[in-house]
């Protein structure tokens, strides 16, 4: 199964080039109405393989797994589906614990955890429920016993240990994929095939995204990266997630790494970060993420003051301004590392 002679592409965003073939499975759209606790058994019960020698372990939380090689080495946890209108995160979970518990990707040391994150989410098709999950991964112990806080509760401790914590997200407009960090641990990550890195500064990222789950396991000592893979319906971006994902275990030593390939992801700091004040802001037009911007360029209006460019920069993460709530970031300017 999953052997492809697809080789090597490259895609409109010339620097990134996959280097593991899988062939291209029927998906859904997305995984609405699914059960992601059921979805992830059959996968495992489809792929095990008893000489794959490793351990698969079903973990009491449901849609968690846990695929162990018994030889001393990294622990790694990957989360897909912390957004339920997410898909590609969901794919690349499904697809790594195929591939592990069946052997086809070979795990030499460490272990990783596989996780479907807000099952809820994804069972409704929507970003969150009701609070956005990946902002209450924080230090406060929630004692609210409704399944948003008790899933984060019991997902905190599924990471507590992890060395190295991944977050699989999509955009809602079209983008390259990228790794979104800190600015201090921007060269952990300068050899990851992906096209751009995007770092905000460290007090920045204290402040507005505590409560993620990457700022989470940075807390508790993992090296820990939301991945930005696309947009949610680009069929690419489930491709990006599970070959992103597979990129670390390999740089990681957990898979067999001869043949990876090293990137040089284009680095752009984040210098400004608008956040929605008003229901009255509109784009100039639909952006796509690293569209360039020339110092002066109209980006939108809010309250019918024009919101424009201070310096030639990149637009990252536009989003849709009626969905979010005030206070949520519409919008990064960023600029190349230089
Ligand atoms: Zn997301």
């Amino acid at each position: 199964m999953r052997k492809s002679p697809q080789g090597q592409q490259q895609n409109p965003d010339g620097a990134f080039t996959p280097n593991i073939d899988f062939p291209p499975r029927p998906e859904p759209t997305n995984y609405c109405g699914i059960s992601t606790d059921s979805l992830m058994r059959s996968v495992v019960d489809s792929t095990i393989n008893s000489h794959a020698g490793v351990e698969v372990e079903r973990l009491p939380e449901p849609s968690a797994w846990r695929v162990s090689s018994g030889v001393p080495g990294p622990s790694v946890s990957i989360f897909g589906g912390v957004h339920g209108n997410e898909p590609c995160g969901i794919h690349a979970v499904c697809e790594l614990l195929g591939l592990l518990v069946s052997g086809e990707l070979k795990l030499d040391c460490g272990s990783v955890l596989l996780c479907i994150a807000n099952e809820q989410a994804v069972f409704h098709g929507v970003r969150a429920t009701s609070l956005n999950m990946n902002r209450i991964f924080d230090d406060t112990r929630h004692v609210d016993t409704s399944y948003l806080f008790r899933r984060t509760e019991a997902l905190k401790s599924l990471i507590e240990h992890s060395d190295i914590h991944l977050d699989l997200h999509s955009t809602s407009q079209p983008s390259s994929p990228f790794i979104f960090l800190e600015h201090g641990h921007r060269l952990e990550v300068a050899d990851v095939n992906i096209p751009f890195i995007v770092t905000l500064d460290d007090a920045d990222m204290a402040k507005d995204f505590s409560g993620t789950t990457q700022s989470y396991a940075r807390r508790r000592g993992a090296k820990a990266y939301t991945i930005e893979n696309g947009q949610h319906e680009d069929p690419r971006s489930r491709e990006h997630a599970l070959r992103i994902s597979i990129d670390f275990l390999k740089r990681e030593g957990l898979t067999p790494n001869g043949d990876r390939q090293h990137g040089s992801p284009r680095a752009l700091r984040q210098f400004l970060m608008h956040k929605k004040q008003s229901e009255a802001f509109h784009f100039r037009k639909p952006f796509r993420s690293f569209e360039r911007l020339s110092r002066g360029d109209i980006i939108g209006t809010e309250e019918g003051r024009l919101l424009t460019a201070p310096e030639d920069c990149f637009i990252v993460l536009p989003t849709m301004p009626d969905r979010e709530p005030f206070g949520a970031y519409l919008y990064f300017l960023a600029k190349e590392e230089i």
